[in-house]
This record gives C-alpha cells, structure tokens and sequence, in this order.
C-alpha cells in the first residue's frame, strides 16, 4: 500500500522561467519542476521528484542485468593511480580524467570508468577456466571533467552509470554474454519508453572493434545518424555508405585545358558533367612521413576518422609540403605522381573505369583516365564521410537520417585490460591466460534527459508510466470546503490504497497553479475535482500523453485509473518486452 504524497509538504519548487544557458527541453524542465538543481557547471543535485525519476530507470537496469545474469557489485568511486598507470591511461586519459592527491602525496583519481578496478579485483580471485564466465555491475557515480559540460544531465562532469564487466575464457563465450548485452540494453531503453536506434559504433570493416550503441532519437542530440529500414543504422562519421559514382567520358584519356577552374563544382560545370563524375584528390602523410595521395568521389568530403584508422597517424599536407613532395595543389592526379607516393582510393571508385581527375600539371586535368590502364590504385578503403543521398550499406535503400543521444553503449574489449595489468586464469590445458573481456555502460542520468527530450510539450513533461516520479495527481480545485476536499481525499487514499502511486495538490493555491504545475509535473493522469463537476458526481480525468479530458463518475474514477495503470505498468515490464 501506498500513501498519499501532499503537495503542501513536497519539496519540489517549481520555477516560471529556466536559466538563459537551459537550451535543451530535458534542461529546461527539469529545472523548471524542480526535479533538479545546479550546484556548479555539470554538477547537479537530485531533488525528490527527480531522486524517484533516478531509481525507477535505475531499477529498470537492476532487473534486466540480474535476468542475464549479472550481479551486482559496488566499488569506490575513488581509485588509486597505479592502477591507471598499469593500465597505461593515467597519461592516455587527458584532462578528462579528475586527478587528486591524498594527505600522503599518493595519486587518485574520480572514476570516469571502472576497467581498471574491476581488472584489480578479479585478477587475483578468478583463476581459473572453471571460474569464467563472470558478469559484474555496479550503479554508481561517475566523473569526467568534461571540456563542455552542458545539456543539464545530458553532459555532465558528475552523473550516474551503470557499468558492467565480464570476463571470458574466449572470444565466443565474450560474443555469448555481449549478445545478452544487447537484448538487454535494448529491453532498458524499451522499457523507458524510449524509441531508439541500436547503431554500430565500429568504422565498418576498418574498425576492428566490436561495441554499439543505443541512441534514444532526439532532434537535439549530439549524434547524427543514418538508418534504413532494413534496420541498418549508423553514425555519420562511421557509416559506410553505398556511393553512386558515374564514370566519365569514355573517351579514353585526353588532356583538358582547365584554367580558373578551383573548385570540384566549377570543374564539373566546364566539363558539364554532375559532380560526382569527377575525382577529388588529397594529399597526406602517414605516421612515418611517406606521402600518400587519396582519391575520393568529387561529390564527397574525406573522413578524417576512417583516414586515420586506414592509415595510422594520418595528417594532410600543408601547402608547403606538397610542393617539396612534386604535387600539384589544385591538379593532383594518379595518373604521373611522383616516384613513391602511395594511391589509396575509396572503395566506391572501383566502379568507376574511367577517371576525371588532376593532370599533376597546373590547369591542367585528365578526362577518361582509364584504372588499371593508365594509373593503378595501391590500396582500396572506405574514406568518404556519408551524404544523406548515398544508399544503405546492406540493402542499397536512400538512407533516413536522425540526430541521438547516446544513452548507453556495448563493448568488446578483449584482452586490452588483461594484458596490461597482467589478469590471467588457468585454461584447461593448463596454460596462463588472460581474460576476455566485455564492457557495457548504461548513462543512467542521461537517460532521465533523454526521456524527457522524447516526452514534453510546450506545458511539460509527459513521464511514461513506467519512469514518472507518481502516476497520478488528484487535484482538488477547492481546498477546505465540504464537498470538493473531501470527495478529492477519498480519490487519493483510495487510489494509493489500491497501490498507485498518488500525490494530492493540497494547497490554497488557484485552480491556474495547479494546473500548470501537474502539466509542468508531467504527472501521467490527472484527476481534477471541481465544484460542479464533484457537485453533479463527476470528476473530470485528464491524460497527459495526449491532454485529452474525461468526465468520469466520482465512483468509476479509481478503478478506472487502477485497471488503466496496471495495464500501463504491465506493458513497460522485462516480461512484456522480452518478445
Ligand atoms: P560521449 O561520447 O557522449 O561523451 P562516451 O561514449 O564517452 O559518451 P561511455 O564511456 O560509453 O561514454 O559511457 C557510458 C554511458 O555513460 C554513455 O553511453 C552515456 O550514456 C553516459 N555518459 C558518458 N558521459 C556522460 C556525461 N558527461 N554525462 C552524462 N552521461 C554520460
Ligand atoms: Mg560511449
């Protein structure tokens, strides 16, 4: 049994106007319904209203990590630096990282992540093949001093994540539990009643690394994704996507006369060709310092993320190294480089037979350049950043495109930690191993955000049942009188006697307050009890996912709300999702 929350007593100051640096609407109103303050840049405090928000995802969380299997744990927040120096990421963290000494001059650090801890720990406890797999979580505070904290509880220096770490004897038994991830990363954000994208975070093929992540749609978000149907979906900066490219002329190669001509889409419009029927060149340097001349559709721009990751310590040239290295800047082409510059070419180009492109002479370009005839390509790789009209990488389909948040993300980490800080077992053959290792984190205070950025109107927010601090809010219009209190009291202890969780708007304040306060609230129903309404035996219902408005008899109204919520809560469960 529940008992009524009275708004009189309830610490949640409501304020009229957000601060001017609150953009976002998650921002906005949970300042604005006082489920949150700030104490300093990225640093906020958890009022009540805010503090239930907060436990009910987190308990979300709990139940989907103990159903895979996963317990939970808690470390301290406080970490030693020898463990981030065995690690190598004391140095390798940055400014991100919140340094401290204690009173002895010994080095700490505020987890940003727990890796290294968790590695600590276990490494002198699992020994053995018989003692894998282990899943591990804790739901606890984490710090980054982020260079731009902003977005509220978006991005913040101080916030809640719920962190989990397994440990395998192999890659398939790491595969095993991350697939269990992810079912469950996907039933969490369900269960919020987030719509949401899982989204490969690896650079397609180049990447190596296996890891996705969730990404609750928001307009607002930081990230922008392409998706398909087929349900392929991906980062921008990540995805490879399917690059229609028209061959030139096939003229066969033929030296062109270009003069003023500075741009792909001037170059185009001389040729009379569309742009993405010409080549554009780039010149650069690998972490050696061997030049390397990329060519890429003319219609798209490099991405700078997969260069680096085809071509380890990547860097453009500046001008003044392309003239010591021959190239012509402007006018760069395969076809004459100078000896020993490599070709990389993106992948989309092999379909291309011929080529117009730089001449490597100034004003001067090569109509039909023929692969494989006139020049070769030394290697092939995905180097374009996507543009919304390319095609779906798996189906060919145009691509939607959407911005997210990330909320929470899956990761293969094999045996990077491992090895570094020595955290082996015994295989069954008897040999030293180290652990496989898997990550996987959930932003739980973003996720209140994210949830919010998907749930509001221009009076609030609208919680779904599942996560709103009380689902209903009785309000009576009257307060001290006869009829209208009394009748609105008997609503609430009943509801809350039949387990729902109830506050009444008990104060002296006008009917216009306390309206827009339970909007501002987000409370998922409303039952406003009027002097007329209660005088003719109705009270008057109001959802707030839709702001639609009922008259409902004073005695239908609670098993009404109690049928109507359980069947809500009933939707939002790990059973309910689990398909
Ligand atoms: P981002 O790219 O947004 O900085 P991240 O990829 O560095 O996040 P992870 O290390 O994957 O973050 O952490 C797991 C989860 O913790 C993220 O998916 C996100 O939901 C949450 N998180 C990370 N940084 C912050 C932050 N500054 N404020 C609030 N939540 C955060
Ligand atoms: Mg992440």
């Amino acid at each position: 049994m529940n008992t009524v929350i009275r708004m009189s007593r309830l610490y949640a100051p409501t304020l009229k106007e957000a601060p001017a640096e609150a953009e976002l609407a998650s921002h906005v109103l949970l300042l604005r319904a006082g489920m949150i303050r700030k104490n300093a840049a990225g640093i906020y405090t958890f009022l009540p209203l805010g503090q239930r928000v907060l436990r009910k995802v987190e308990q979300i969380v709990r139940e989907e990590m103990d159903a895979i299997g996963s317990q939970e744990i808690m470390m301290p927040a406080l970490q030693p630096a020898e463990l981030w120096h065995e690690s190598g990421r004391w140095d390798d963290y940055g400014p991100e990282l919140m340094r401290l000494l204690d009173r002895h001059d010994r080095g700490f650090c505020l987890g940003p992540t727990h890796e290294e801890l968790i590695t600590s720990i276990v490494r002198n406890e699992l020994r053995s093949y018989k003692d894998l797999p282990r899943s591990l979580y804790q739901i606890q505070v984490k710090f980054r001093d982020e260079i731009r904290p902003r977005f509220g509880l978006l991005r913040s220096r101080e916030f809640i994540m719920k962190d989990a770490y397994s440990f395998h004897v192999d890659q398939d038994s790491l595969q095993e539990h991350y697939d269990e991830m992810s079912g469950a990363y996907g039933r969490i954000c369900e269960r919020c009643g987030l719509e949401y994208r899982p989204v490969d975070a690896d650079s397609g093929q180049i990447g190596g690394s296996v890891s996705t992540e969730y990404m609750a749609l928001a307009e607002n978000g930081e990230a922008d994704l392409v998706y398909c149907d087929c349900g392929f979906a991906a980062d921008v900066e990540a995805a490879t996507g399917r690059i229609e490219v028209v061959p030139s002329v096939d003229t066969g190669i033929e030296l062109v006369h270009t003069p003023d001509i500075p741009t792909i889409a001037k170059l185009a419009e001389f040729m009379g060709v569309p742009e993405k029927a010409t080549v554009k060149a780039l010149s650069g340097k690998d972490g050696d310092g061997n030049v390397i001349v990329l060519f890429i559709p003319g219609d798209h721009e490099l991405n700078d993320i997969k260069a680096c990751s085809v071509i380890p310590g990547f860097d453009l040239l500046t001008d003044e190294e392309m003239v010591e290295a021959g190239l012509v800047k402007g006018f760069m082409g395969p076809v004459g480089l100078p000896e020993g510059v490599k070709v990389y070419a993106d992948e989309s180009l092999k379909a291309s037979p011929f080529w117009l492109v730089g001449a490597n002479k100034v004003d001067y370009h090569y109509k039909g350049a023929r692969l494989d005839e006139d020049f070769s390509v030394d290697v092939w790789a995905d180097l374009c950043e996507i543009r919304y009209e390319d095609g779906c990488p798996r189906c060919g389909k145009p691509l939607a495109h959407a911005r997210g948040i990330e909320v929470s993300q899956v990761f293969q980490l094999g045996t990077k930690y491992s090895e570094a800080m020595g955290a082996t077992y015994m295989a069954e053959n008897g040999e030293e191993k180290p652990f496989v290792m898997g990550c996987y984190g959930v932003g739980v205070s973003r996720t209140v955000a994210a949830i919010v950025e998907q749930y509001n109107d221009e009076f609030g927010i609208q919680w779904p049942v599942s996560v709103a601090p009380y689902e209903v809010a009785v309000l009576p219009l009257v307060t001290g009188d006869g009829l209208v209190e009394p009748v609105a009291e008997r609503i609430a202890s009943e509801l809350a006697s039949a387990g729902i969780e109830t506050v009444i708007d008990d104060r002296p304040e006008r009917a216009g307050i306390k309206f827009n306060d339970a909007d501002l609230y987000g409370w998922p129903y409303q039952v406003v009890c009027g002097k007329r309404g209660v005088k003719n035996g109705n009270v008057e219902l109001k959802v707030r996912a839709t702001n639609e408005k009922l008259d409902v008899a004073i005695d239908e109204v609670v098993d009404m709300l109690v049928s109507r919520i359980k069947e809500e809560r009933a939707r939002y469960t790990h059973e309910a999702v689990m398909d």
